[in-house]
């Protein structure tokens, strides 16, 4: 855990018209927010156009996983999106400014085309059957398409389902079917960086030979290249946009409607579909790096360095607890300094940001996601389900009260909803991650609580050990996972990559035990040692420790739901180097 504080943007980079500009700004308003959330919540939601109010502001039950916000309002959340900025005057401005796979491909769309092209695109799915309730995959990359697909969805009623676009034609097929989609919407192939010949429609061909439930696949023409048809079931979309009307009233939708279905990164197993609701609006991607921090920090600064960073205003990272020396490098050499750096904690459950640092308020440390988001009560649960009070405390991350962001259901499974959440600690939602809250109350995520690792009765969490090996200078990325072990319970087995460069020898795993030992003391020191050329990750960069701990275990037979995993190969090299 690092001591150092880096001050806030206000002092290293003037970002203009903060919403919170200091740190007691955000101590008063968080405040607020805990101890009178239904009217902190309610001013959020009077910022939106509703037909009809609400009755309830908040009604939940953390035991049976009941989860209600805004009873009895309708809304629609495409019409809050699109059309009250464009009755307000404000159809001329930029509502999307599209970057495509090179510099020179971009287009912008201001509210009143983007508008234009949603009304459009809603008129296609109703004239292809698709009715409010129904579901719809968008399995589509970053292209404008994606958003107008999305938000034509929202104005039907429709449940859109994003499948990210790098996702092979199982993992496609897989969540297509569970949650019983009608409709496809796809492109003929896809760009990224030198290669414009990736095959989505054809994984779309090869996904919904074996979806009953689809029955139209529309397809957007991205990159030209010719791509099977089949004319009873597929449909142009400039076609059909081409002779669509563009005359569309929103639908009234209940605030507890169904807005979409996201599933989870499937990093500990199968991938959770998630159902968020209608008065929940938008969320924001792309602008961060996460898990890929430490692969880009293996390559050196060079490539960094040649780029211009002077526009840069702040840094973002998710997905997996950053540690202290890629964080430098990231503050140091990407940020120059200057920027400071987001570390933001959610969950595709949660719905939005649940820790987070404000960047011109909150003074950084590095690897803490920092404090609270407003209207989000965290606590420190012990294995008994006490809640742990004051600081340094350390245990089960746990929330106390509800917030609306918060998924209702896995689609289809109501009891693994329990199971999952709220089983193990009746009245909390249970998040599955450990943390540890400092002397200065700033939270810091120690790993997944099911990858604890317990060595002779001490409990160390993933991320400390995982950080301690990062601390050797030849180490590019590490995970550790337990094995049993006949004396301490558990042993440590560590799976290290190096920096390219980097060759592994004993000097190399003797430096990284003695790493470990300087920065967290002998008992966090790994029994074992793997040194590999990659490690098991899911398409969205996070490492899966479920298939290195069966490795380790050498439980090779089954490794479960690999449907995730970005590059398969990886098992193979990591179940030879078995040591
Ligand atoms: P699954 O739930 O299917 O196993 P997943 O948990 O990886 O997959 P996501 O919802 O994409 O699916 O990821 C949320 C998890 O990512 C969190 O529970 C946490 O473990 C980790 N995480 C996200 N952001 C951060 C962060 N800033 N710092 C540390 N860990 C993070
Ligand atoms: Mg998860």
């Amino acid at each position: 855990m690092a001591n150092n504080v880096f001050p806030p943007a206000e002092t290293a980079y003037p970002i203009d018209n903060a919403h919170i500009d200091s740190l007691e700004a955000y101590q008063t308003q968080y405040a607020e927010s805990i101890q009178d959330p239904e009217a902190f919540w309610a001013t959020v939601a009077e910022r939106l156009t509703w037909y009809q109010k609400w009755d309830t502001v908040r009604d939940y039950d953390f035991v049976n996983g009941e989860i209600k916000w805004f009873e009895g309002g309708t809304l629609n959340a495409c019409y809050n999106c699109l059309d009250r900025h464009v009755e307000a005057g404000h159809g001329d401005a930029t509502a999307i400014i599209w970057e495509g796979n090179s510099p020179s491909e971009d287009k912008t769309f201001s509210y009143s085309e983007l508008l234009t092209e949603v009304k459009k695109f809603a008129n296609v799915l109703k004239a292809e059957g698709v009715e409010k309730g129904d579901r719809v995959c968008i399995y589509l990359q970053m292209v404008p398409e994606l958003a107008i697909a999305m938000l034509a969805c929202a104005r039907i009623g429709a449940v859109h389902s994003i499948v990210f676009g790098a996702f092979s034609a199982e993992s496609l097929r897989d969540r297509i079917n569970d949650s019983a989609c009608k409709m496809l919407i796809t492109q003929d192939t896809a760009m990224r960086g030198p290669r414009s010949d990736i095959p989505m429609k054809a994984n779309a061909d090869a996904a919904v030979a074996e979806c009953p439930s689809i029955e139209k696949v529309v397809v957007v023409e991205r990159t030209g290249d010719t791509v099977d048809f089949n004319t009873s079931r597929d449909i142009w979309w400039h076609e059909a946009m081409a002779d669509a009307e563009a005359a569309c009233e929103p639908e009234v939708m209940n605030a507890e409607d169904p807005l979409f279905i996201l599933y989870t990164s499937g990093s500990t197993g199968k991938p959770k579909g998630c159902f968020a609701y209608h008065r929940w609006l938008s969320r924001l991607y792309v602008l961060y790096i996460s898990t890929a921090l430490r692969a880009l920090m293996k390559e050196g600064n060079t490539w960094v360095e040649k780029y211009d960073r002077s526009t840069l205003k702040f840094l973002g990272t998710v997905g997996e607890p950053i540690k202290e020396p890629e964080w430098l490098w990231y503050y140091n050499i990407v940020g120059e300094k200057r920027c400071p750096i987001v570390d933001t904690w959610w969950q595709t459950e949660t719905g939005g940001i649940l820790m987070t640092p404000l960047p011109a308020a909150t003074p950084l440390k590095p690897g803490s996601a920092t404090f609270p988001f407003f209207g989000i009560e965290p606590v420190i649960l012990d294995e008994a389900g006490n809640e742990v009070e004051g600081n340094p405390a350390t245990g089960y991350l746990c929330i106390k009260t509800a917030w609306p962001g918060i998924m209702r259901t896995v689609y289809g499974d109501h009891e693994r909803f329990l199971d999952t959440y709220f089983r193990r600690f009746p009245g909390y939602y249970m998040t599955g991650d450990g943390v540890l809250r400092d002397e200065d109350g700033y939270y810091w995520i120690t790993g997944r609580v099911d990858d604890v690792l317990n060595v002779s009765g001490h409990r160390l969490g993933t991320a400390e050990v995982e950080g301690a090996i990062g601390q050797h200078e030849a180490v590019a990325e590490a995970a550790v996972v337990g094995y049993p072990h006949d004396i301490k319970g558990q042993g440590i087995y560590a799976y290290v990559t190096l920096m390219t460069g980097e060759s592994a020898s004993d000097t190399v795993e003797t430096g990284i035990k003695q790493a470990v030992r300087q920065h967290i003391g002998p008992i966090a020191t790994p029994d074992k040692i793997q040194f590999t050329p990659a490690l098991p990750k899911t398409r969205s960069g996070k490492i899966m420790r479920r298939i290195l701990r069966k490795i380790a275990e050498g439980d090779i037979s089954n490794l479960g739901d690999t449907s995730t995993l970005a590059d398969p190969t990886v098992v193979e090299a990591l179940v030879e180097g078995r040591r």
